[in-house]
């Protein structure tokens, strides 16, 4: 494997839905053999009344709205252990997992939602990692655009899930080791990756990774959306890749006096852009792929009724409106019916347009704890996430 500069300056965008005969965004590298292969495969996933018309059918052309097959998504709830502190207060499990079902506890016998997959409070965010992120970074890395939320409320385990620590590695270093081990296995191509790391608060861009990027443009091309003048790095390492993202959690801090109340505040998304083409190709411009891997640390979603002060209400506004919007948006997109989608309705759907539309894969990972002081916000992350992808419950799981 070897990497090169970047050959396009403006790669955020749906280029790889471009490079995978997207149904607007044709491109000449849509009939490439990298390109052919990939959209066998994820014709593979489409659902059967999709199939049928297949990607690039003329039925779906000038919709502005691409359908996504509901396997594309997936949404999973992982709970987190009661802390030692809730355990010495007394608390109990109010809502606990029965296979793919959450079920409350005896009070609420009939009150129970099905996901695709529900993680246990032992489970390891390895294996988080294996259900609910492998396929999504596996298939970035074959061109296709990938999005993986952490969404629930301060506190539930999103952070943990998402970045981690030394003894439990998150989501995103797991990603990024993946990425550059697939780069290893894959000789046959040749890989560029980069990486931006971006905040959303009050509905304001800031870059992580460039302290004089504040109030960054949402912009749009033809090929999709981007954030004007954000930093890109490339990076050559997995540790090259996370020392980025260290250095932009430093960045968090500046004009902040309460760090956690920040972080609980605010949207992170961490891109990873990944731009490959066969190794030796002499008409190279035809044959790279673009695709993008966004791993997103969610705003607690926690309702701000409760908060009195100006400046917490106002924020709290914003957050509601960025996560109605993205469970409204899901929602849509795993019906599988291409209605209006309201992307433009914030800044955290608006700049993953371009991922989310087309074939990209998304996993909406809910973090819940099971304490019982915390039952009624479990209960709403429960229905937004059943919100976002209706599963039935399957009798033998419904005691
Ligand atoms: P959030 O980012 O949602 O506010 P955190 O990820 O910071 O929540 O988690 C709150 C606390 O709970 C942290 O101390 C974290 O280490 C711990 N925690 C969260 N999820 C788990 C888990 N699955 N297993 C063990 N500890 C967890
Ligand atoms: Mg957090």
């Amino acid at each position: 494997m070897a990497t090169r500069p970047a050959s396009r300056q403006r790669k955020t965008g749906s280029a790889s839905a471009a490079a995978k005969g997207s149904h607007h965004h044709q491109q000449p590298q849509s009939g490439s053999p990298t390109s052919t292969t990939t959209t066998t495969t994820s014709s593979s996933r489409l659902t059967p009344e999709l199939s049928l018309d297949g990607p690039a059918s003329p039925l779906f052309a000038g919709l502005d709205e691409d359908p996504v097959p509901k396997e594309n998504v997936t949404v999973t709830v992982r709970f987190r252990p009661l802390s030692p502190r809730e355990i010495r207060q007394g608390e109990e499990v109010a809502w606990y997992a029965d296979g793919d079902t959450v079920v409350r506890s005896e009070q609420h016998p009939n009150v129970g939602y099905a996901y695709d997959r529900v993680f246990a409070p032992t489970t390891t965010t390895r294996h988080v990692y294996d259900v609910a992120a492998q396929h999504v970074v596996s298939g970035a890395m074959e061109g296709v655009n990938g999005t993986i939320f952490a969404y629930g409320v301060t506190s539930s385990g999103k952070t943990h899930t998402m970045h981690g620590d030394q003894r439990s590695p998150g989501i995103i270093p797991l990603a990024v080791k993946d990425a550059f081990s697939i780069i290893q296995e894959t000789p046959n191509r040749e890989f560029l990756l980069r990486v931006s790391y971006l905040e959303i608060y009050n509905e304001v861009v800031n870059d992580l990774l460039n302290p004089a990027g504040q109030n960054l443009r949402i912009r749009e091309d033809p090929q999709g959306t981007f954030v004007e003048g954000i930093k890109e790095e490339v990076v050559l390492s997995p540790a090259h890749a996370l020392s980025l993202i260290a250095a932009g959690e430093e960045h968090r801090h500046v004009g902040s006096t309460n760090f956690n109340l920040l972080s609980s505040r605010s949207h992170t998304i961490f891109t990873l852009t990944i731009e490959s083409s066969p190794c030796g190709e002499s008409n190279e411009g035809e044959a790279v792929t673009f695709s993008q891997l966004n791993l997103i640390d969610l705003a607690g979603s926690e309702s701000s009724r409760a908060e009195t002060t100006g400046v917490r209400r106002k924020e709290g506004s914003y957050i509601n409106k960025s996560l109605l919007t993205l469970g409204t948006v899901i929602s849509k997109l795993t019906d599988g019916k291409a209605t209006h989608i309201p992307y433009r309705d914030s800044k955290l759907t608006r700049l993953l347009q371009s991922s989310l539309s087309g074939q990209g894969r998304v996993s909406l990972i809910c973090t819940v704890t099971p304490a019982s002081s915390n039952s009624e916000e479990t209960h709403n992350t429960l229905k937004f996430a059943h919100r976002a992808k209706c599963i039935e419950i399957q009798a033998s799981q419904n005691k």
